[in-house]
């Protein structure tokens, strides 16, 4: 079934005749996935946002100049790291010179160099570098994804792109079994996330609850739940983001989970 097909699906002889689902409640149903790798096969073959290819594809044709001599990646971004994880770091989308470029989330870009520096620090990540996919970066115990997985123009998906995309947070969420902790780089991950678990029938607040640097919720599902500013330039250039803030999340993080 083709996606746009997706979008008007009915279930046939139930009650519900006529009701439109949203995509991501139907994807489940139709993709089970059994492991990461067929997920993100899945995901890196994904055309479903005209918007979003047309964009990944000419910033991958286009390039900046300090990376000319790159053969861009140009698709979607999968998610990284551990399969049997108990952290999972969420961010919004790739970056166009970024993981658009590398093919590895929050790698090749200086947010990516925030993160895994954090990462390594508290044991998450065998090095603290992430310049390319070969670059030898092993995450321990930690997994990296993200809301979208193409990188946006303006780095800023549509309602439509996120609602499109969310289904391959689901299945992560749903093949992460021993998930324990999520950290959500951004206001925006941090609902995405819980929107994705309301899709999975968890007991999520309505309304969602606040985003806050640093603020820690005790999901009802065993799942605690840490928001912190995103590492762009915008917030480290501007000191809204220090590193000594962004080592506070991870160090919650590793605290809970030794606890
Ligand atoms: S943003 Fe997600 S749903 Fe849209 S084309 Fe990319 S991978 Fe597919």
């Amino acid at each position: 079934m083709s996606p746009s097909r997706a979008f008007a699906f009915m279930l046939p002889g139930s009650k519900q005749r006529g009701k439109h689902f949203p995509l991501s409640s139907l994807m489940l149903d139709w993709l089970p996935m059994p492991n990461l790798a067929v997920l993100n096969d899945q995901i890196t073959s994904c055309t479903r946002c005209p918007r979003l290819v047309a964009h990944r594809e000419a910033i991958a044709r286009s390039k900046r100049r300090q990376f000319r001599d790159w053969t861009y990646w140009g698709r979607p971004v999968p998610g990284f790291g551990d399969p049997k994880a108990r952290l999972l770091v969420v961010g919004l989308a790739p970056a166009a010179h970024g993981g658009n470029r590398t093919g590895r989330v929050f790698t090749g870009d200086r947010s990516g160099d925030w993160l895994y520096e954090a990462l390594h620090r508290f044991g998450f990540a065998n090095q603290p570098r992430s310049t390319h996919r070969d670059d030898g970066l092993r995450l321990a115990d930690c997994y990296v994804s993200a809301a979208v997985r193409c990188a946006p123009p303006g780095n800023k998906p549509s309602v439509e792109e996120f609602d499109a995309c969310r289904p391959y947070l689901l299945e992560e969420l749903r093949l992460l079994r021993k998930l324990a902790v999520v950290v959500a780089l951004g206001r925006t991950a941090f609902d995405q996330y819980l929107k994705a678990c309301r899709e999975l029938s968890r007991p999520v607040p309505s309304p969602l609850p606040p985003f806050g640097h640093g603020r820690l919720y005790r999901l009802p599902w065993n799942v605690a739940l840490i928001g912190s500013y995103h590492p762009s330039q915008q917030n480290t250039f501007t000191g809204r983001l220090t590193k000594s803030m962004f080592y506070s999340v991870f160090r919650q993080a590793r605290k809970l989970l030794r606890g």
